[in-house]
């Protein structure tokens, strides 16, 4: 190896590291540059906390003008539609708590079904539709005055109409709501949607209507034992055996529901129901809104 060939590599090294350093320090420059636009960005973009972006909130434009955001259109009608909600309460509830629940009324059954309520010292309530017969609207204020609860189960009860779209929705059980209101004087705060508060009727869009529902500060009860007194065959004790096993098997309180009618097989289950249970330590209670639901979950 020459001393002229050992001088070329001592400079190609030299000129590497020259290499490297140059680079590193126009890596650095680009780097930097990159970050004070960053910044720049972040001091030109507004903070806009959580609740000044939800639907309907008041919005800040960047001008520091406060205008209405837009709300959806149906989160304006009816605004007294509306109740009280101060949180869930345990003070109704434990795992020996039965909510027998009693859809579809009022009947020519309910005055019966009361009788039953009364003799056995039990609490239930009532998801009502609108009822043009005034001898049978008559039975909501006896329920309210027998310490049941009444609840809304729509106006019209015609799945196809309510589930159409939020509005029609609204629009009748803001009826189903008024009816309530005036015959018992008292605003209800519970309701069972029609099928429950997912079906078939309303897959695509329960989100957003059980989301208003609750918005209103109204609680939506599903069910977790059915009594099947709908089915053209039940008995007297399909009926006793289909609500005493399902309360049974609950982990935490029963939502029994029950479809109020005049069939005497539901009145015979009615009274043996709560004999049972209550020697086996349950309490029958009404529901308020204070009560956490049980709901379908997707
Ligand atoms: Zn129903």
């Amino acid at each position: 190896m020459s001393v002229k060939s050992v001088g070329f590599y001592k400079r190609l090294i030299l000129l590497a590291l020259g290499l490297i350093i140059l680079c590193s320090i126009g890596f650095n420059i680009v780097l930097l540059i990159k970050n004070r636009s960053l910044e720049e960005r972040l001091d030109s973009t507004q903070y806009l906390p959580d609740d000044a972006v939800t639907v309907g909130a008041t919005e800040l434009e960047p001008a520091g003008i406060i205008r209405e955001a837009p709300v959806l259109d149906y989160q304006m009608l009816y605004p007294d539609f509306k109740a009280s909600f101060y949180g869930f309460s345990t003070d109704l509830v434990s795992d020996k708590t039965v909510f027998l629940t009693f859809d579809d009324g009022p009947s020519e059954g309910t005055a019966a079904l009361l009788d039953i309520l009364k003799k056995k010292g039990a609490k239930a309530s009532f998801f009502i539709n609108g009822k043009s017969n005034r001898l049978l609207s008559n039975q909501l204020k006896r329920m309210t005055e027998e310490g049941h609860a009444v609840g809304m189960h729509s106006y019209s009860h015609r799945y196809n109409v309510i589930y159409e779209d939020i509005e029609t929705l609204l629009d009748d059980f803001y009826r189903n709501y008024l009816y309530i209101k005036a015959e018992t004087g008292k605003a209800p705060s519970i309701l069972r949607f029609p099928g429950g508060s997912i079906n078939i009727f309303n897959l695509e869009k329960y989100q957003s209507m059980v989301a208003e529902i609750l918005r209103r500060g109204f609680i939506y009860y599903d069910w977790n034992v059915s009594a099947g007194d709908a089915i053209a065959d039940a008995t007297a004790q399909s009926i006793i055996d289909n609500v005493v096993n399902g309360v049974r098997l609950c982990w935490g309180p029963a939502f029994v529901i029950f479809h109020d009618n005049d069939k005497a097989v539901l009145g015979e289950a009615l009274g043996s129901v709560i004999d049972i249970l209550s020697k086996e330590g349950y309490v029958f209670k009404a529901l308020d809104n204070s009560v956490k639901p049980h709901v379908y979950l997707p």
